[in-house]
């Protein structure tokens, strides 16, 4: 027979870190406590960033102790930080296991927005984007993504210089398709929400995705958060091409679902947003803005045009902002709410899409999608 005694320093410790309010309830009644200490233990990490259950003063000696030989409160660690000149903040960080993903907080005015990665590489493999390029590595637990608020609190010194709220406003738009780690993700969402970890309202934090249907569906019934979608095509046969998952599940399926899950919201005022990153020559044609403005005219969203950020062999190129400006205007005058999104973090490599690692296929595909149209060049290059 095995045995089950194992050496104290061979237990593995449970994080508490990524427990959810009713994880972390359950795990005091478990352990035969109040659930009262789920509270106090919640505000001493995520309130005060306290790690050390020595530091918990509010809690007896004797629960101090249990609590270091079973548990531990064990944030991400930081590979290296990068200071953009624009205010932006970049964290590397060290995933057990090996695998890095990147953290973005980027600040505007009195707002500060995390961009929070859920997968270490991804494995929908969409044709423009560098974290695809990688594959996937692994899903990142509950706390893992959290832990990302927590470590960009801690950077700023924030938990105990009071300093006010560092972070905002949270998009789950780093690396990874969040709703392929569904329950992890769902976790750390409740945590950014919850007012014993940071309280931040649902409007402010974002679940971005590229279009998993049937997960997209399972989400309204547990979560509400704000959506983004990840459209970047005007019909099927260009996002096939771009988003590979549209194959499973094309625009019709997926603006379905998108309509369903706001429609769940009590908030009845709720929009989807429309991701669409703009390349040269292969989405950014006057035609396909009013195409796009044809597909969305019933549809209730805001759109965020991303001019495409290049990464080395990636094969696409950023429009020029003559481009970007006439697809702006196309949907504007159809009466849409549209933002486009400004690059931010560019000297640091910390814009969308620009993640870590590099890539090593040359596709040359906007080349390839001007030559198969017979567009001009020198039509597109025109700068602003
Ligand atoms: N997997 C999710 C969330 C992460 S990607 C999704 O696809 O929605 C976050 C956003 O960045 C997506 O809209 C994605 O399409 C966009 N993106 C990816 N690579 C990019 C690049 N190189 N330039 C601009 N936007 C990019
Ligand atoms: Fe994955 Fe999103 Fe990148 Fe597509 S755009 S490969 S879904 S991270």
């Amino acid at each position: 027979m095995a045995t089950l005694i194992a050496s104290s320093d061979s237990v593995q410790r449970v994080n508490l870190l990524g427990m959810s309010r009713a994880q972390m309830e359950a795990f005091f009644l478990d352990l035969g406590e109040k659930r009262f200490r789920a509270e106090q233990v919640m505000k001493w990490i995520h309130h005060q960033g306290v790690c050390d259950f020595e530091q918990m003063s509010n809690l007896g000696k004797g629960l101090r102790q249990k609590l270091a030989t079973l548990a531990e409160v064990r944030p991400p660690e930081v590979e290296s930080q990068h200071d953009s000149s624009d205010g932006t903040r970049k964290w590397l960080v060290r995933i057990g296991g090996g695998g890095l993903v990147e953290t973005v907080l980027i600040p505007d005015g009195n707002r500060a927005t995390l961009c929070v990665s859920s997968q270490v590489g991804c494995s929908l493999d969409c044709s423009f984007c560098s974290t695809g390029k990688q594959g996937f590595q692994r899903d990142l637990s509950a706390a893992e993504i959290i832990g990302q608020v927590w470590l960009a609190i801690d950077s700023y010194d924030a938990f105990q210089s009071g300093k006010g709220r560092v972070v905002t406003n949270v998009v789950m738009m780093g690396m990874g398709e969040p709703l392929l780690n569904f329950d992890n993700v769902v976790s750390a969402m409740d945590l950014m929400m919850d007012d014993l970890a940071y309280g931040i309202s649902k409007r402010r934090v974002t679940l971005s995705t590229s279009g998993v249907v049937p997960a997209l569906d399972r989400l309204s019934e547990v979560s509400e958060a704000s959506l983004a979608i990840s459209l970047h095509a005007p019909n099927d046969t260009l996002r096939n091409e771009l988003v590979p998952i549209n194959r499973r599940y094309p625009i019709a399926e997926l603006l379905a679902s998108a309509r369903r899950y706001i429609d769940a919201q009590s908030d009845t005022k709720r929009v989807v947003t429309v991701e669409y990153t703009l390349m040269a020559g292969v989405n950014d044609q006057p035609a396909q803005a009013r195409e796009l403005a044809e597909l969305l005219k019933d549809f209730p969203c805001k759109i965020n045009l991303i001019p495409f950020n290049p990464f080395p062999n990636s094969g696409y190129e950023r429009p020029s902002g003559n481009a970007v400006s006439r697809f702006w205007q196309v949907l504007v005058d159809a009466g849409f709410i549209v933002t486009v999104r400004t690059t931010r973090g560019d000297d640091i490599d910390a814009a969308c899409g620009q993640l870590v690692g590099e890539v090593v296929d040359r596709t040359r595909r906007s080349a390839r999608h001007r030559e198969r149209r017979g567009v001009d060049q020198a039509v597109l290059e025109v700068s602003p």
